[in-house]
Parts: structure tokens; C-alpha cells; sequence
């Protein structure tokens, strides 16, 4: 049941999870029923590498306001700045220094990001409560835009769901991402929206590229939604067991043999 009302500072909270399915969630649960359960119940964390999350996080706060970007700085001050000498920022946000840079002095980039930053959508699909966050929102025109940021763009990644070698976009789940913030905006505010993705690569020399969505992409990611979301959310609920996935690292943590496999199941 949905009883609270989503704000910035409530929007990442564990009762926040609870009460709403995100897009994250769902890749969680996705990857593993079993981890993401745990994850919930806070019976679990997985130790990410946060370098990655941080130096992302540190180029969005930039393109949301000057004082979430100050803030994000006070707060990480310690990982992002050297204690030895030479003092100053570690080289990965030197980069992150001229991610932002080779954005902010783009005139197509800064033409299409003009809109609400960090604009919370809320609502039902598929039998859940959604939330989501929108790096920006432009109601008038009809459009939202994600930032997104990539090791390289042109990487050739083989995924399992989609049964063949695609790009980062597909790969890290943003189609599906988009497919689903796109139908919450139509829902809401009664009009037709047009995601679009500015990615920039974490590269010396970083790359960047606007990409937009051909809408023939969109049908099997909301197929794979409305395929999985009953049953993730009976396991949400309680009411069935979840599946573990065999392989990530909470499943690897909680492995226990007891019988043998053949040399073919290691390719699964
Ligand atoms: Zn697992």
C-alpha cells in the first residue's frame, strides 16, 4: 500500500522501496530475486565499486543545479580529493572535470537540456506503484533526458536478455528505463513524451553522443515488464519464494554444494 508522498529527500529511502517499484528495483530483481529481496530487508549489501557511481553522480549534480553540485563536492570531499601530495582532485574527476566540460560547451546539448532537473514521476503500471527520477523534464515540449555515462560509447556487450551483442543503452537496461518513465509522464500528463539520452564517455578525451529511441524498441521492453512485474511482486509481498540466480555474488556467498554438474552447465 502506498501511503507516503515522494519528495527529494524521501525518494531513496528503504520505505520508498518498499511502497514503489523503480526501474532499478526491477533490473534487481531481474538479476536476482533472491539479492534484490535481501537488499530490501537490509539483510544484505552489495560492495559496489562506487568510483564508477560517484564519478556519475558528480556530472549530474553539475547539470542540476550549481548548489547540488557544491553539495555533492562537501560531501564526498574525501574521496575525491588526494590526501597525499600532489593534493588536489584524483585524476578519475579531473575527467569528470572535462566530462562536464565537453557537455556544457555543447550548443546542441545545451539547446535540448532545458527543462525540470531531477523531477520526481510517480504512478501505476502493470498492477504497481512506479517512481522514477528525471534528469530533466520538459512538460511543454514533450520531451524528457536522461544523462548517461559510459566507459566508451561504442562498446559491443553481449546480453543474455536480449539473446544477442548490443550497446551499452540496451545493455545497462536504459531502453527499458526510458520505455517506462515515457509511459508514467503520458499517464500523467495526458500528452505524448520523447525520451533522449546524452551519454558522455569517461574516456581522457571524453566522447559524447545525443541519441534518441526508434519507438519499434519500445514494445519488448514493456512486454518484459508486464511478463515479470505479478511475480516480483508476489515475491515482494511475501508470497512466493524468490529464485536465486546461482551466480551473483550473494548467491555465490550463500553457495552450499550438494550434488554434482556437468562440464556443459558452467555455460548455463
Ligand atoms: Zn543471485
Amino acid at each position: 500500500m502506498k501511503t507516503m508522498k515522494l519528495d527529494n529527500k524521501n525518494y531513496y529511502s528503504n520505505e520508498a522501496d518498499w511502497q514503489f517499484m523503480s526501474v532499478s528495483q526491477f533490473k534487481n530483481f531481474m538479476d536476482c530475486e533472491a539479492a534484490a529481496l535481501a537488499e530490501l530487508k537490509g539483510e544484505w549489501e552489495l560492495i559496489r565499486d562506487e568510483k564508477p557511481l560517484l564519478i556519475g553522480n558528480y556530472v549530474h549534480s553539475y547539470f542540476e543545479s550549481p548548489k547540488a553540485h557544491e553539495a555533492f563536492i562537501v560531501d564526498n570531499r574525501s574521496k575525491m580529493f588526494s590526501s597525499r601530495k600532489p593534493y588536489g582532485l584524483l585524476k578519475d574527476y579531473k575527467i569528470a572535470d572535462r566530462m562536464i566540460d565537453r557537455l556544457k560547451s555543447d550548443d546542441f546539448f545545451n539547446f535540448v537540456y532545458q527543462g525540470e532537473k531531477e523531477a520526481i514521476v510517480e504512478g501505476e503500471l502493470f498492477g504497481a506503484e512506479w517512481k522514477g527520477k528525471i534528469d530533466c523534464l520538459n512538460v511543454e515540449k514533450g520531451y524528457f533526458v536522461d544523462l548517461k555515462t559510459s566507459k566508451n560509447l561504442y562498446q559491443r556487450i553481449y546480453s543474455l536478455r536480449y539473446g544477442h551483442t548490443v550497446s551499452f543503452v540496451e545493455a545497462y537496461g536504459y531502453i527499458l528505463q526510458m520505455a517506462v518513465y515515457k509511459i508514467l509522464l503520458e499517464k500523467q500528463y495526458k500528452k505524448e513524451f520523447t525520451p533522449y539520452i546524452f551519454a558522455v564517455s569517461k574516456e581522457e578525451i571524453p566522447d559524447i553522443a545525443a541519441i534518441e529511441i526508434h519507438p519499434s524498441r519500445y514494445d519488448f521492453e514493456i512486454y518484459t515488464v508486464e511478463e515479470l512485474l505479478p511475480h516480483i511482486l508476489a515475491v515482494k509481498r511475501g508470497e512466493k519464494p524468490p529464485h536465486s540466480c546461482g551466480k551473483c555474488a550473494y548467491c555465490r556467498q550463500n553457495k552450499r554444494l550438494s550434488s554434482f554438474i556437468e562440464v556443459a552447465d558452467l555455460l548455463g
